[in-house]
């Protein structure tokens, strides 16, 4: 397979939805003299893995409405009135009382975005931007050349590409450990389909967020079905032959994810995160570190004095461990599922009225703002990051649809969906058949609960430099393990002392943190372990790129992410005014 002599090759491996806002970017770029070269190894572009079989049935949802949607190519709400009839059919989804603040169904969306990416190749052609799509085609391997400045892809059949540039956007990985090889044992509920089943036995969730909701989905609806009373409310009725199943959710302290509330700003306030520049100036006034406090005063507490003030004063004297503390206590004090009903009406109060819950919001903005000043954090304030303020966050960020919500809480009142709090140090091992559980309980008692069938629902895990797939960037020396610096070496010599194992000593013999994946600087581009950056290679995938990209995966990432990319491959475009500028939203004639 050849490039074109004189063109600039780009090459995107992968063509989910990282991989079609890459391109989107490339098209508003108006770049010149570029070929883009598309690798997808199955047989069609956008969707990506949830939002196709891969990673939802239909019963499954978005946890995003139109408004919340980056714009590709058509808003959402248009299309929808273009939608094939069988498909608004197939889905129930009427264009004349499309609402733009529901969510929708995942593989309805997958179905937006593939045509998405097919109206912007066929834009990408109108302008100019030559574009070769090689779908049911796995990159197998990429190495790169220093000499040359040439990145070679390696392809089926012993075919190979040489790039100028490459952007990793490969997604979602979801190993198996144990499926497979115990009967009943899940490593995630991806696909879904292998979930419907009719069962007759209690079945091991471990998780309670929107992972642990893809799976109750399923399971639900493979053994029992839900109805709608006179007075609209949900009941969940039980097939006979499944009289003896119920779903119990695992999640530490017995918490349950937050609601989806109406949101003032929709997009998150992109235009309010750190800038390169700002980044430099704090760093410089900081020791070369951009502190964990000075973004939650930045990005959380002064926006919450805009936004409520009264909220604000009983909280702007606090530490980020006091906020975080009086908040969890206050989850903390009523069980699971009440907290959730209550936070359920609040949610469906803000919607109604069309009022933010301001501390909730903020926070998601908190949760976005971190994620790229993230990597110029101290090793004591990523600590700090991962062990106070993440368990808050992700709970508050969950955004769990209304109709998930009525969803549960009916499975809850018809007894076949349990909490299960359990402590940090529980663990579930497999056995002959499905798992057993370990944790304590409130009052200390060690508990043991034997299940036939059990399901990770975590998430998506994040990796290390060895579970990179592309092995000769790792034996090449161009990819390298994520690590932050300590501020102070006698702290990261006390957490050493302390046990944790993450820390190291450098050559130099300075404390490090060990964080999960590969090294990237703010372009998302990879180090090597010298910190020399390589200006050809990109990386957008999360599960590769999580201990310094700690928070962030959904499509706005994908928005943002791009537009850093596309600075740095052209400099001097302002892709997020870019983005935003009528005159060339990209349309075909
Ligand atoms: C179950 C689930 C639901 C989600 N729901 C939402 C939501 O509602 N809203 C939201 O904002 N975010 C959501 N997210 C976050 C999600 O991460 C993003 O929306 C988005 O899918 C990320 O896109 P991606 O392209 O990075 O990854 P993916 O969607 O995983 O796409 C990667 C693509 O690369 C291809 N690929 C992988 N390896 C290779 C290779 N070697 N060669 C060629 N092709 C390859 C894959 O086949 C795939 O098509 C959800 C995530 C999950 C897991």
């Amino acid at each position: 397979m050849s490039a074109t002599k004189n063109l600039t090759t780009i090459a995107i491996v992968g063509g989910g939805p990282a991989a079609l806002f890459m391109y989107k970017r490339l098209v508003e770029s108006a770049i010149q003299n570029v070929e883009v070269h598309i690798f997808e190894k199955k047989d069609r572009l956008g969707a990506g893995m949830p939002y196709s079989v891969e990673g939802a049935c239909d019963e499954h949802i978005t946890n995003v409405s139109a408004n919340e949607i980056p714009l590709i190519h058509t808003p959402m709400t248009d299309w929808i009135a273009e939608a094939p009839k069988s498909l608004q059919e197939h889905y129930g989804i009427n264009p004349g009382n499309f609402n733009d603040y529901k969510v929708f169904p995942r593989l309805f969306f997958g179905a937006y975005l593939t045509q998405q990416f097919e109206a912007l190749i066929k834009f990408g052609k109108h302008v100019g931007l030559k574009t070769t799509v090689h779908l049911n085609t796995p990159v197998q391997d990429i190495s790169d050349d220093e000499i040359s400045g040439k990145v070679k892809l390696h392809l089926p059949d012993a075919k190979q590409l040489i790039a100028d540039r490459l952007i990793i956007c490969t997604g979602h990985q979801w190993p198996k450990k144990f499926e497979e090889k115990v009967p009943g044992w899940f490593d995630s509920p991806y696909p879904p389909q292998k979930l419907a089943k009719s069962v007759n036995f209690p079945v091991a969730i471990k998780g309670s967020a929107l992972t642990a909701i893809d799976a109750v989905r399923t399971l639900a609806r493979s053994n029992g079905h839900f109805e709608k009373t006179a007075d609209h409310r949900l009941n969940y009725v039980l097939n006979k032959e499944s009289e003896g199943f119920k779903m119990v959710l695992h999640s530490l302290d017995g918490l349950m994810p937050a609601v989806r509330f109406h949101l003032e700003d929709t997009h998150l306030s992109q235009g309010e995160m750190i800038g390169e520049e700002e980044g430099w100036k704090i760093k410089e006034a900081n020791n070369g570190f951009i502190p964990l406090d000075l973004i939650y005063q930045r990005n959380f507490l002064q926006p919450l004095r805009a936004q409520n003030p009264v909220f604000y004063e009983t909280v702007k004297d606090m530490t980020i461990e006091e906020f975080v503390e009086e908040m969890m206590r206050r989850r903390e004090k009523l069980d699971g599922f009440t907290l959730f009903e209550a936070e359920y009406k609040e949610a469906e109060k803000s919607i109604k009225r069309q009022e933010s819950v301001a501390w909730k919001e903020m926070l998601a903005t908190l949760s976005y703002a971190v994620n790229y000043p993230a990597k110029h954090l101290s090793a004591e304030d990523m600590l700090r990051l991962k062990k106070v303020l993440m368990p808050l966050i992700s709970i508050v960020i969950a955004f769990v649809p209304q109709t998930s919500c009525r969803e549960m809480l009916a499975l809850h009142k018809a007894g076949v969906l349990d909490l299960v709090p359990v402590d940090k140090e529980s663990r579930v091992d497999p056995g002959e058949k499905g798992a057993t559980y370990y944790h304590t309980d409130e009052n200390g008692t060690a508990i043991q609960t034997a299940y036939n069938m059990y399901v990770d629902a975590t998430g998506q895990p994040v990796f290390t430099l060895e579970d990179f797939p592309f092995k000769s960037l790792v034996e090449g020396g161009t990819v390298s393990a994520a690590y932050i610096n300590f501020k102070d070496d006698a702290a990261g010599a006390l957490e050493m002392e302390l046990g944790n194992k993450l820390v190291k000593k450098n050559a130099a013999g300075h404390f490090i943190l060990k964080v999960p994946g590969i090294q990237i600087n703010d372009q998302f581009q990879v180090l090597n372990a010298a910190g020399a950056y390589n200006e050809r290679i990109y990386i957008m995938a999360v599960p590769h790129i999580g201990g310094l990209n700690p928070d962030y995966s959904g499509l706005d990432f994908c928005e943002t992410a791009s537009a850093r990319i596309i600075k740095s491959i052209k400099p001097g475009v302002d892709a997020l005014a870019l983005a935003a500028a009528d005159d060339i939203e990209p349309k075909v004639a």
